[in-house]
């Protein structure tokens, strides 16, 4: 293709809400056989919601969730946002057993010391001098924290309903156990087909638990899942498609995604998603819109001519 005709399929792109950074990425898009998809905030909306909060000891559900919300507060996580909201709503308009609950301003969070976020886990902190863990079943197994049949029965039931269940201890005890929600992108399946009919490879990398993300890939349409990857595994598993001489794209919104967006021959970010990512990536798709991972795979064949 002649440099005009990769300005104009620069220019057509950006009508499309599609930024491509380079002729390079352009020409190499047509050739991609595996799309890599990240599973949070790409294939799914990224608007997690609490749908259920089970408290297992003699808690009020109330104290429970504050509890939560407190050792959540810190975290950037979609996950921690959606804990909030809930616990935030249950808080101000729910419980009418906390006298403080009509003064919006007034600090409803309890106090928290030793903070910390633990990647592909969740979050640690002390609140009151005892130790509280909220996070996925490794976060609870790597602490000793003990998961009863009871427990991991309603964790199993989320998962298989393509639910995250948020794992909660106090004092090292289990107390909780939250639902989250976040449901597929409308255009998703759809996209996933076309892929397919255009004889590219759709694959979904999450560091969500296996059985979640599963559920979530068969209602996708996707085959080939890899799960509980943690940050780094992502590139990793670019790089192992990429070994045979396969031609990658990997498609991300998060912090996690960017080595992966950068390891893979055509990065495509989210354009609601983090800035790294953004700048990690060949492609930013603005509109957020999974269609434009085809729009940008048929624009790159167009201009080079190959048309399959
Ligand atoms: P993803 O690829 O799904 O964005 P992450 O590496 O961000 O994966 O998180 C992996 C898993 O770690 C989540 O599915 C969740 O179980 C747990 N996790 C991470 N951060 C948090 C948090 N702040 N609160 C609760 N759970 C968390
Ligand atoms: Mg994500």
């Amino acid at each position: 293709a002649t440099p005009t005709a990769v300005m104009v399929a620069t220019g057509v792109g950006a009508n499309n809400g599609v930024l491509i950074k380079g002729g390079d990425a352009l020409e190499t898009a047509q050739m991609v056989k595996y799309v890599i998809f990240d599973k949070t905030g790409t294939l799914t909306q990224g608007k997690a919601s609490v749908t259920t909060a089970k408290v297992f000891t003699g808690m009020q559900r109330g104290e429970f969730l504050t509890l939560v919300a407190s050792a959540e507060a810190s975290s950037e996580h979609p996950l921690a946002k959606a804990v909030l909201a809930y616990a935030r709503h249950f808080h101000f308009f729910e419980d009418s057993s906390d006298a403080t609950q009509n003064d919006a301003k007034s600090g409803w969070l309890f106090d928290v010391s030793d903070f910390s976020a633990l990647p592909g886990r969740g979050v640690q902190c002390s609140i009151d001098g005892r130790r509280i863990l909220v996070g996925n079943r490794k976060l609870m197994v790597e602490n000793g924290i003990d998961i009863s049949t009871e427990v991991e029965n309603f964790v199993v039931e989320l998962e298989q309903n393509a639910q995250t269940g948020i794992l909660v201890s106090y004092d090292d005890i289990l107390i909780g156990v939250l639902g989250v929600a976040d449901p597929l992108k409308r255009e998703a399946s759809v996209v996933i087909e076309g892929l397919q009919k255009m004889g590219v490879i759709p694959v979904m990398v999450t560091g969500d638990n296996w059985r979640t993300a599963r559920a979530v890939a068969k209602e996708v349409g996707i085959q080939d899942v890899r799960a509980e990857v943690m940050p780094a595994g992502k590139a990793e598993i670019v790089r192992s498609f990429q070994k045979d001489g396969s031609i990658v794209a990997m498609v991300g919104d998060g912090i996690n995604d960017s080595p992966a967006l950068a390891a893979a021959d055509v990065g495509m970010a989210i354009g609601a998603g983090t800035d790294v990512a953004i700048e990690a990536a060949n492609f930013v798709l603005m509109r957020n819109n999974l269609e434009d991972v085809i729009t940008a795979i048929h624009l790159s064949r167009k201009t080079f001519s190959r048309i399959r």
